[in-house]
């Protein structure tokens, strides 16, 4: 199988497989007193630092969570708890779900979201959280999070980021996009699944936790922390992805499905280098899906809910790319894709197309990007 589903997660990183089997093999409880509980806290310590140093903030400012979703909820819990609370468009179901009275902030046929929108919201003074991604998990369109960071500011508005999918794939420094929180999520950056952490700056604080407990996390987040998974995210959060060998690839991908009649959404955007969106006008996302599975390449549709099924995209449809929203499929390379599975994928997506699509059809259409 050559799995290009990245942005679903990660190949586990060497390095974080290292650090996890170290962690595992010492017992003890972080909260304990004794020397075994010293020992486990200081490793949790030397990874709080070390991501607060990798994502422009300070050790004190690094609540760890469970993964993206909780960090994204705990930030709209905390910080929007007596805000208007706005989100853009094509925000990940971790915000849309966690927000659902939120104000919707347009996006262009891009995907990149409408600043002058923004700023008419904000003008109005109202106390508000705005919340944007820094990518996008299903095109990869990166948003103008430092200006709109400036109008936030301007406006005594707070922006928190969901820095989930830009981890590790471009730069994320909190201090220097001027925004008040970043979610993070362990397994997007080649680290384990269940573990995350919320970074906030030092002008906000997190008082109102969703989980209390037994006030582990200074009082912000509650419950023992899974520290073998926090030793791992540490490791891999260190890991830079090869963004030009990635883009490279992504954009040979590209030529080839635009060759066959594809249309690849979000292209006029600044993107993430490993991500594509590419819409087969009349053919059924799932009908894709599956047939690449058949053929040994794993990608996903554009949008999988946790069920398994595949729906209509909502990121298409804000893009006003409606008609093409259940007919997009994702590719999304991992940091350890090799230039052959990608020679291999680009045959068997051409291959897939004389399968399944009226290629006939579209090869006498001009080809098209959007
Ligand atoms: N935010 C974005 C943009 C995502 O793509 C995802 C997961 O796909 C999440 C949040 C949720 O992260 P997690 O899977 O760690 O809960």
């Amino acid at each position: 199988m050559i799995y290009l589903d990245a942005n679903a997660t990660e190949p586990l990183r060497p390095e974080a497989r290292t650090s996890m089997l170290e962690a595992l093999d010492e017992c003890g409880n972080p909260a304990s007193v004794h020397r075994s509980g010293r020992a486990v806290r200081r490793r949790l310590e030397d990874v709080r630092e070390r991501l607060a140093s990798r994502y422009g903030a300070r050790e004190t400012e690094v609540v760890f969570t469970s993964g993206g979703t909780e960090a994204d909820a705990l930030a709209l819990h905390a910080l929007g708890s007596d805000r208007r609370i706005a989100i853009g468009a094509t925000e990940h179901d971790a915000v849309r779900a966690a927000a659902p009275h939120a104000v919707s902030i347009p996006v262009d046929r891009q995907g990149v979201v409408q600043l002058d929108a923004l700023e008419e919201l904000l003008a109005d003074g109202q106390p508000t959280l705005v919340c944007l991604m820094l990518a996008n998990n299903e095109t990869g369109t990166i948003q103008p999070v430092h200006e709109a960071a400036m109008l936030c500011r301007q406006h005594r508005a707070l922006l928190h980021v969901d820095a989930v999918q830009a981890a590790g794939r471009i730069e994320v420094d909190l201090a220097a996009l001027g925004a008040h929180s970043l979610a993070l999520s362990s397994h997007k950056v080649g680290g384990p699944a269940g573990a995350g952490a919320l970074v906030t700056s030092p002008e906000v604080s997190i008082i109102a936790p969703m989980m209390p407990g037994g006030g582990q996390e200074r009082g912000r987040r509650g419950g023992t922390p899974p520290v073998a998974a926090i030793a791992g995210f540490g490791a891999a959060a260190e890991c830079d992805a090869d963004g030009p060998r990635l883009s490279a690839l992504r954009d040979a991908i590209d030529r080839a499905a635009i060759g066959v009649g594809a249309m690849v959404c979000g292209s006029g955007a600044e993107r993430l280098p490993n991500t594509t969106c590419l819409a087969l006008p009349g053919v059924r996302s799932d009908l894709q899906v599956i047939t690449l599975d058949l053929a040994g390449f794993a990608v996903s549709a554009g949008a999988a809910c946790n069920s398994g099924k595949i729906g209509s995209s909502h990121v298409l449809s804000a893009m006003g790319l409606e008609d093409v929203a259940r007919q997009a499929i994702r590719v999304s390379l991992p940091w350890n894709v090799r230039d052959a599975d990608v020679t291999s994928f680009i045959a068997g997506y051409c291959a897939m197309v004389a399968q399944v699509g009226p290629i006939g059809e579209r090869r006498s259409r001009p080809s098209r990007a959007a």
